[in-house]
Protein backbone atom coordinates (compact mmCIF):
# COMPACT_ATOMS: atom_id res chain seq x y z
CA UNK A 1 0.00 0.00 0.00
CA UNK A 2 1.74 3.33 1.32
CA UNK A 3 4.75 1.69 0.49
CA UNK A 4 5.05 1.87 -2.90
CA UNK A 5 5.72 5.68 -2.24
CA UNK A 6 8.69 5.30 -0.64
CA UNK A 7 11.87 6.20 -2.87
CA UNK A 8 12.52 2.66 -5.30
CA UNK A 9 16.31 3.41 -5.09
CA UNK A 10 16.09 2.88 -1.39
CA UNK A 11 14.83 -0.60 -1.80
CA UNK A 12 17.44 -1.26 -4.37
CA UNK A 13 19.86 -1.83 -1.49
CA UNK A 14 17.43 -2.76 1.71
CA UNK A 15 16.60 -6.23 2.35
CA UNK A 16 13.40 -6.40 0.46
CA UNK A 17 11.07 -8.67 1.66
CA UNK A 18 8.08 -7.03 -0.58
CA UNK A 19 7.52 -9.62 -3.05
CA UNK A 20 9.44 -12.51 -4.82
CA UNK A 21 8.91 -10.46 -7.73
CA UNK A 22 11.36 -7.98 -6.95
CA UNK A 23 14.06 -10.34 -7.73
CA UNK A 24 17.16 -9.20 -10.51
CA UNK A 25 18.76 -11.05 -13.03
CA UNK A 26 21.99 -12.35 -11.58
CA UNK A 27 25.45 -11.67 -14.38
CA UNK A 28 24.70 -15.51 -14.84
CA UNK A 29 20.98 -15.02 -15.90
CA UNK A 30 22.23 -12.03 -17.96
CA UNK A 31 24.85 -14.08 -19.56
CA UNK A 32 22.41 -16.39 -20.98
CA UNK A 33 19.71 -14.16 -22.08
CA UNK A 34 22.82 -12.19 -24.24
CA UNK A 35 23.12 -15.34 -26.07
CA UNK A 36 20.18 -16.44 -26.82
CA UNK A 37 18.79 -16.74 -30.46
CA UNK A 38 16.30 -14.78 -31.26
CA UNK A 39 13.43 -14.43 -33.95
CA UNK A 40 9.86 -13.03 -34.33
CA UNK A 41 7.68 -14.93 -32.28
CA UNK A 42 4.10 -13.58 -33.84
CA UNK A 43 5.34 -15.55 -36.49
CA UNK A 44 6.30 -18.54 -34.15
CA UNK A 45 9.80 -18.47 -34.93
CA UNK A 46 11.78 -17.31 -31.84
CA UNK A 47 13.98 -20.42 -31.51
CA UNK A 48 14.26 -19.40 -26.85
CA UNK A 49 10.86 -18.74 -27.08
CA UNK A 50 9.57 -22.42 -28.51
CA UNK A 51 12.44 -24.14 -26.62
CA UNK A 52 10.91 -22.49 -23.60
CA UNK A 53 7.44 -23.45 -24.45
CA UNK A 54 8.19 -27.02 -25.35
CA UNK A 55 10.50 -27.88 -22.31
CA UNK A 56 6.93 -26.61 -20.01
CA UNK A 57 4.53 -28.03 -22.05
CA UNK A 58 6.94 -31.69 -21.82
CA UNK A 59 7.48 -30.82 -18.16
CA UNK A 60 3.44 -31.33 -17.62
CA UNK A 61 2.89 -33.76 -19.72
CA UNK A 62 0.82 -31.47 -21.86
CA UNK A 63 0.97 -30.80 -25.79
CA UNK A 64 1.82 -26.92 -26.05
CA UNK A 65 2.29 -24.13 -23.97
CA UNK A 66 2.19 -20.22 -24.44
CA UNK A 67 5.16 -17.61 -23.77
CA UNK A 68 3.29 -14.37 -22.25
CA UNK A 69 4.15 -10.89 -20.29
CA UNK A 70 2.43 -11.51 -17.23
CA UNK A 71 0.56 -13.86 -14.96
CA UNK A 72 -1.96 -11.51 -14.89
CA UNK A 73 -2.11 -12.46 -18.86
CA UNK A 74 -1.77 -16.20 -18.70
CA UNK A 75 -4.52 -16.38 -15.76
CA UNK A 76 -6.75 -13.95 -17.95
CA UNK A 77 -6.69 -16.23 -21.10
CA UNK A 78 -7.20 -19.16 -19.35
CA UNK A 79 -10.74 -17.79 -18.17
CA UNK A 80 -10.90 -16.62 -21.61
CA UNK A 81 -10.59 -19.92 -23.36
CA UNK A 82 -11.98 -21.61 -20.74
CA UNK A 83 -15.56 -20.01 -20.51
CA UNK A 84 -18.32 -18.28 -22.29
CA UNK A 85 -20.05 -14.70 -21.20
CA UNK A 86 -22.93 -15.48 -18.78
CA UNK A 87 -20.43 -18.69 -17.56
CA UNK A 88 -19.40 -18.35 -13.73
CA UNK A 89 -15.99 -19.05 -12.29
CA UNK A 90 -15.28 -20.71 -9.23
CA UNK A 91 -12.37 -20.00 -6.89
CA UNK A 92 -11.65 -18.86 -3.10
CA UNK A 93 -12.38 -15.31 -2.38
CA UNK A 94 -8.59 -14.72 -1.92
CA UNK A 95 -7.84 -15.76 -5.49
CA UNK A 96 -5.69 -13.70 -7.58
CA UNK A 97 -7.66 -14.06 -10.60
CA UNK A 98 -10.57 -11.98 -8.32
CA UNK A 99 -8.82 -9.68 -5.95
CA UNK A 100 -5.24 -9.01 -7.86
CA UNK A 101 -6.46 -8.45 -11.92
CA UNK A 102 -8.39 -5.85 -11.88
CA UNK A 103 -11.77 -7.30 -12.14
CA UNK A 104 -10.46 -8.42 -15.24
CA UNK A 105 -12.59 -11.35 -16.16
CA UNK A 106 -15.38 -9.23 -16.31
CA UNK A 107 -13.80 -6.94 -18.64
CA UNK A 108 -12.03 -9.57 -20.96
CA UNK A 109 -14.48 -12.66 -20.57
CA UNK A 110 -17.92 -11.13 -19.46
CA UNK A 111 -18.09 -13.88 -16.81
CA UNK A 112 -19.02 -13.51 -12.77
CA UNK A 113 -17.08 -15.24 -9.60
CA UNK A 114 -18.46 -17.37 -7.34
CA UNK A 115 -16.55 -16.96 -4.67
CA UNK A 116 -16.00 -19.64 -1.53
CA UNK A 117 -14.69 -18.85 1.69
CA UNK A 118 -12.06 -21.27 1.85
CA UNK A 119 -8.92 -22.14 4.68
CA UNK A 120 -6.30 -19.91 4.01
CA UNK A 121 -7.53 -19.71 0.26
CA UNK A 122 -7.93 -23.68 0.13
CA UNK A 123 -11.06 -25.10 -1.36
CA UNK A 124 -12.71 -28.30 -1.53
CA UNK A 125 -14.45 -30.87 -3.22
CA UNK A 126 -17.40 -30.81 -1.00
CA UNK A 127 -17.48 -27.10 -1.37
CA UNK A 128 -17.14 -26.88 -5.12
CA UNK A 129 -20.04 -29.13 -5.49
CA UNK A 130 -21.82 -27.23 -3.29
CA UNK A 131 -21.12 -23.90 -5.49
CA UNK A 132 -22.17 -25.46 -8.78
CA UNK A 133 -25.32 -24.00 -10.51
CA UNK A 134 -28.29 -26.16 -11.60
CA UNK A 135 -28.80 -25.53 -15.15
CA UNK A 136 -31.56 -23.33 -15.28
CA UNK A 137 -32.16 -20.06 -17.55
CA UNK A 138 -31.82 -17.54 -14.68
CA UNK A 139 -28.97 -18.95 -13.66
CA UNK A 140 -24.92 -18.09 -14.07
CA UNK A 141 -23.20 -21.03 -15.62
CA UNK A 142 -20.61 -22.79 -13.31
CA UNK A 143 -18.01 -23.57 -16.29
CA UNK A 144 -14.77 -23.12 -14.78
CA UNK A 145 -12.98 -23.73 -11.09
CA UNK A 146 -9.69 -21.61 -10.52
CA UNK A 147 -6.76 -23.07 -7.96
CA UNK A 148 -4.43 -21.38 -6.65
CA UNK A 149 -1.14 -23.16 -5.72
CA UNK A 150 0.38 -21.68 -3.30
CA UNK A 151 -2.08 -19.26 -2.44
CA UNK A 152 -0.86 -15.86 -2.04
CA UNK A 153 -2.93 -14.65 0.71
CA UNK A 154 -3.37 -17.51 2.23
CA UNK A 155 -0.15 -17.02 3.38
CA UNK A 156 1.72 -19.52 0.94
CA UNK A 157 -0.84 -22.25 1.81
CA UNK A 158 -0.22 -25.46 -0.89
CA UNK A 159 -3.05 -28.35 -2.20
CA UNK A 160 -1.32 -31.68 -1.93
CA UNK A 161 -2.24 -34.38 -4.72
CA UNK A 162 -4.49 -36.18 -2.55
CA UNK A 163 -6.39 -33.13 -2.16
CA UNK A 164 -5.99 -31.85 -6.25
CA UNK A 165 -7.52 -34.88 -7.33
CA UNK A 166 -11.50 -34.99 -6.23
CA UNK A 167 -11.36 -31.35 -7.10
CA UNK A 168 -10.19 -32.59 -10.61
CA UNK A 169 -12.77 -35.50 -10.31
CA UNK A 170 -15.63 -33.48 -9.71
CA UNK A 171 -14.75 -31.11 -12.34
CA UNK A 172 -14.22 -33.64 -15.21
CA UNK A 173 -17.44 -35.58 -14.05
CA UNK A 174 -19.50 -32.19 -14.07
CA UNK A 175 -18.58 -30.81 -17.24
CA UNK A 176 -16.30 -27.77 -15.78
CA UNK A 177 -12.74 -26.98 -16.55
CA UNK A 178 -9.71 -26.59 -14.06
CA UNK A 179 -7.90 -24.01 -14.58
CA UNK A 180 -4.48 -23.74 -12.02
CA UNK A 181 -2.76 -20.20 -10.94
CA UNK A 182 0.39 -21.96 -10.38
CA UNK A 183 2.65 -18.57 -9.94
CA UNK A 184 4.20 -19.95 -7.17
CA UNK A 185 3.61 -23.80 -8.10
CA UNK A 186 7.97 -24.68 -8.20
CA UNK A 187 7.73 -23.47 -4.39
CA UNK A 188 5.39 -25.80 -3.41
CA UNK A 189 6.73 -28.99 -5.66
CA UNK A 190 9.56 -28.45 -3.64
CA UNK A 191 8.13 -29.16 -0.93
CA UNK A 192 5.74 -31.76 -1.55
CA UNK A 193 8.16 -33.97 -4.23
CA UNK A 194 5.37 -34.09 -5.97
CA UNK A 195 6.03 -34.52 -10.05
CA UNK A 196 4.70 -31.83 -12.45
CA UNK A 197 3.68 -34.41 -14.74
CA UNK A 198 0.93 -35.40 -11.83
CA UNK A 199 -0.10 -31.64 -11.69
CA UNK A 200 -0.51 -31.78 -15.59
CA UNK A 201 -3.39 -34.75 -15.64
CA UNK A 202 -5.33 -33.05 -13.45
CA UNK A 203 -5.59 -29.74 -15.12
CA UNK A 204 -7.24 -28.31 -18.40
CA UNK A 205 -4.85 -25.16 -18.30
CA UNK A 206 -1.93 -24.45 -15.71
CA UNK A 207 -0.04 -20.78 -15.27
CA UNK A 208 3.63 -20.35 -14.35
CA UNK A 209 5.71 -17.34 -13.53
CA UNK A 210 8.89 -17.19 -14.22
CA UNK A 211 9.22 -13.58 -13.02
CA UNK A 212 8.93 -14.49 -8.88
CA UNK A 213 11.22 -17.22 -7.41
CA UNK A 214 12.81 -17.80 -10.72
CA UNK A 215 14.06 -15.00 -10.79
CA UNK A 216 13.55 -13.82 -14.33
CA UNK A 217 13.04 -10.28 -15.42
CA UNK A 218 9.46 -10.96 -17.03
CA UNK A 219 7.56 -13.57 -18.51
CA UNK A 220 4.74 -16.27 -17.53
CA UNK A 221 3.98 -19.24 -19.51
CA UNK A 222 0.74 -20.50 -19.77
CA UNK A 223 0.86 -24.70 -19.96
CA UNK A 224 -2.47 -26.76 -22.13
CA UNK A 225 -3.71 -28.90 -24.91
CA UNK A 226 -2.87 -27.89 -28.66
CA UNK A 227 -5.94 -26.58 -29.16
CA UNK A 228 -6.19 -24.69 -26.02
CA UNK A 229 -2.94 -22.90 -26.87
CA UNK A 230 -4.07 -22.17 -30.74
CA UNK A 231 -7.10 -20.35 -28.71
CA UNK A 232 -4.66 -18.86 -26.43
CA UNK A 233 -2.30 -17.37 -28.77
CA UNK A 234 -5.37 -15.37 -30.68
CA UNK A 235 -6.03 -13.53 -26.99
CA UNK A 236 -2.76 -13.05 -26.63
CA UNK A 237 -2.52 -11.10 -29.67
CA UNK A 238 -5.57 -9.58 -29.20
CA UNK A 239 -4.71 -8.08 -25.57
CA UNK A 240 -0.96 -7.02 -27.11
CA UNK A 241 1.05 -9.89 -25.75
CA UNK A 242 2.46 -11.14 -29.21
CA UNK A 243 5.84 -10.33 -28.37
CA UNK A 244 8.78 -10.13 -31.42
CA UNK A 245 12.17 -10.96 -30.34
CA UNK A 246 11.24 -11.64 -26.32
CA UNK A 247 13.67 -14.76 -27.05
CA UNK A 248 16.10 -13.07 -24.62
CA UNK A 249 13.17 -13.12 -21.91
CA UNK A 250 12.55 -16.48 -22.63
CA UNK A 251 16.49 -17.80 -22.36
CA UNK A 252 16.07 -15.92 -18.66
CA UNK A 253 13.11 -18.02 -17.74
CA UNK A 254 15.48 -21.42 -19.71
CA UNK A 255 18.11 -20.55 -16.87
CA UNK A 256 15.66 -20.21 -14.36
CA UNK A 257 14.15 -23.65 -14.98
CA UNK A 258 17.99 -25.00 -14.91
CA UNK A 259 18.92 -23.53 -12.19
CA UNK A 260 16.37 -22.17 -9.67
CA UNK A 261 13.85 -24.17 -8.73
CA UNK A 262 15.74 -26.39 -6.23
CA UNK A 263 16.64 -23.62 -4.01
CA UNK A 264 13.26 -22.49 -3.33
CA UNK A 265 13.62 -24.78 -0.85
CA UNK A 266 15.67 -22.21 0.81
CA UNK A 267 13.06 -18.92 0.48
CA UNK A 268 10.93 -21.69 1.92
CA UNK A 269 12.96 -22.85 4.88
CA UNK A 270 13.40 -19.31 5.44
CA UNK A 271 10.42 -18.35 5.59
CA UNK A 272 9.42 -20.76 8.26
CA UNK A 273 12.07 -19.55 10.40
CA UNK A 274 11.07 -16.59 10.46
CA UNK A 275 7.51 -18.01 11.47
CA UNK A 276 8.85 -19.31 14.04
CA UNK A 277 10.62 -15.70 15.37
CA UNK A 278 7.28 -14.06 14.96
CA UNK A 279 5.54 -16.73 16.67
CA UNK A 280 7.51 -15.97 19.75
CA UNK A 281 7.23 -11.95 19.35
CA UNK A 282 4.68 -10.24 21.97
CA UNK A 283 3.26 -7.92 19.37
CA UNK A 284 1.86 -10.40 17.28
CA UNK A 285 -1.68 -11.68 17.57
CA UNK A 286 -0.88 -14.57 14.80
CA UNK A 287 0.82 -15.85 11.75
CA UNK A 288 -0.65 -17.52 9.32
CA UNK A 289 0.72 -21.33 9.13
CA UNK A 290 3.94 -21.16 6.56
CA UNK A 291 3.92 -23.58 3.88
CA UNK A 292 6.29 -22.08 1.54
CA UNK A 293 8.07 -18.74 0.92
CA UNK A 294 5.14 -16.36 2.49
CA UNK A 295 5.12 -15.39 5.69
CA UNK A 296 1.71 -12.86 6.75
CA UNK A 297 1.43 -12.24 9.96
CA UNK A 298 -1.32 -10.31 12.30
CA UNK A 299 -0.55 -7.58 14.44
CA UNK A 300 -1.89 -7.71 18.67
CA UNK A 301 -4.16 -5.15 19.91
CA UNK A 302 -4.24 -2.08 17.27
CA UNK A 303 -1.21 -1.79 15.75
CA UNK A 304 -1.82 -0.78 12.13
CA UNK A 305 -0.15 -2.92 9.58
CA UNK A 306 1.58 0.93 8.22
CA UNK A 307 2.97 1.93 11.38
CA UNK A 308 4.98 -1.70 11.53
CA UNK A 309 5.66 -1.62 8.17
CA UNK A 310 7.44 2.33 8.48
CA UNK A 311 9.25 0.81 12.03
CA UNK A 312 10.70 -2.21 9.77
CA UNK A 313 11.63 0.34 7.24
CA UNK A 314 13.86 2.34 9.81
CA UNK A 315 15.88 -0.92 10.40
CA UNK A 316 16.33 -1.27 5.92
CA UNK A 317 13.82 -4.20 6.16
CA UNK A 318 11.11 -3.22 3.44
CA UNK A 319 7.54 -5.33 3.84
CA UNK A 320 4.08 -4.95 2.76
CA UNK A 321 1.24 -3.92 4.39
CA UNK A 322 -0.98 -6.46 3.60
CA UNK A 323 -4.39 -5.99 5.15
CA UNK A 324 -5.23 -3.34 8.18
CA UNK A 325 -3.50 -5.62 11.11
CA UNK A 326 -1.69 -7.59 8.29
CA UNK A 327 1.88 -7.68 7.44
CA UNK A 328 3.36 -9.50 4.75
CA UNK A 329 7.42 -10.79 4.05
CA UNK A 330 8.44 -12.74 1.13
CA UNK A 331 11.61 -14.75 0.75
CA UNK A 332 13.69 -14.91 -2.24
CA UNK A 333 16.90 -15.71 -3.89
CA UNK A 334 18.66 -12.07 -3.06
CA UNK A 335 18.66 -12.89 0.83
CA UNK A 336 21.44 -13.98 2.18
CA UNK A 337 21.96 -15.85 5.62
CA UNK A 338 23.43 -12.51 7.60
CA UNK A 339 19.78 -10.43 5.94
CA UNK A 340 17.81 -13.22 7.67
CA UNK A 341 19.83 -13.47 11.11
CA UNK A 342 19.41 -9.51 10.48
CA UNK A 343 15.23 -9.62 10.14
CA UNK A 344 15.44 -11.96 13.24
CA UNK A 345 17.16 -9.53 15.47
CA UNK A 346 14.79 -6.93 14.09
CA UNK A 347 11.85 -8.62 14.58
CA UNK A 348 12.86 -9.15 18.66
CA UNK A 349 13.35 -5.78 19.56
CA UNK A 350 10.56 -4.20 17.49
CA UNK A 351 8.10 -2.89 20.20
C1 LIG B 1 2.04 -12.78 -9.06
C2 LIG B 1 0.86 -13.63 -9.24
C3 LIG B 1 0.22 -13.72 -10.48
C4 LIG B 1 0.65 -12.95 -11.71
O1 LIG B 1 1.07 -11.69 -11.50
P1 LIG B 1 1.79 -10.77 -12.57
O2 LIG B 1 2.35 -9.70 -11.75
O3 LIG B 1 0.74 -10.32 -13.52
O4 LIG B 1 2.83 -11.58 -13.27
C5 LIG B 1 -0.84 -14.58 -10.59
N1 LIG B 1 -1.25 -15.30 -9.54
C6 LIG B 1 -0.65 -15.25 -8.34
C7 LIG B 1 -1.13 -16.11 -7.22
C8 LIG B 1 0.42 -14.40 -8.14
O5 LIG B 1 1.00 -14.34 -6.95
Amino acid sequence: MHIFAIQSNDLLTMINLISDTVTRPTPEMLTAMLSAEVGDDVFGQDPSINRLEARLADMFGKESALFCPSGTMTNQIAIKINTQPLDEVICDHYSHVYQYETGGYAFNSGVAMHLIEGNNGKITAQQIEANIREDYDWLPHSALVVLENSCNKGGGSYYSLSEIEPISNLCHDRGLKLHLDGARLFNVLVETRESTQDIGTYFDTISICLSKGLGAPVGSVLIGSQKDIKKARRFRKVMGGGMRQAGYLAAAGLYALDNNIQRLKVDNDRAKYIGQVLQKCSWIQSVKPVATNIVIFELLNHIPATQCVAQLMQHEIATTAFDKHEVRMVFHLEHSDQDIEFVHQVLNKLY
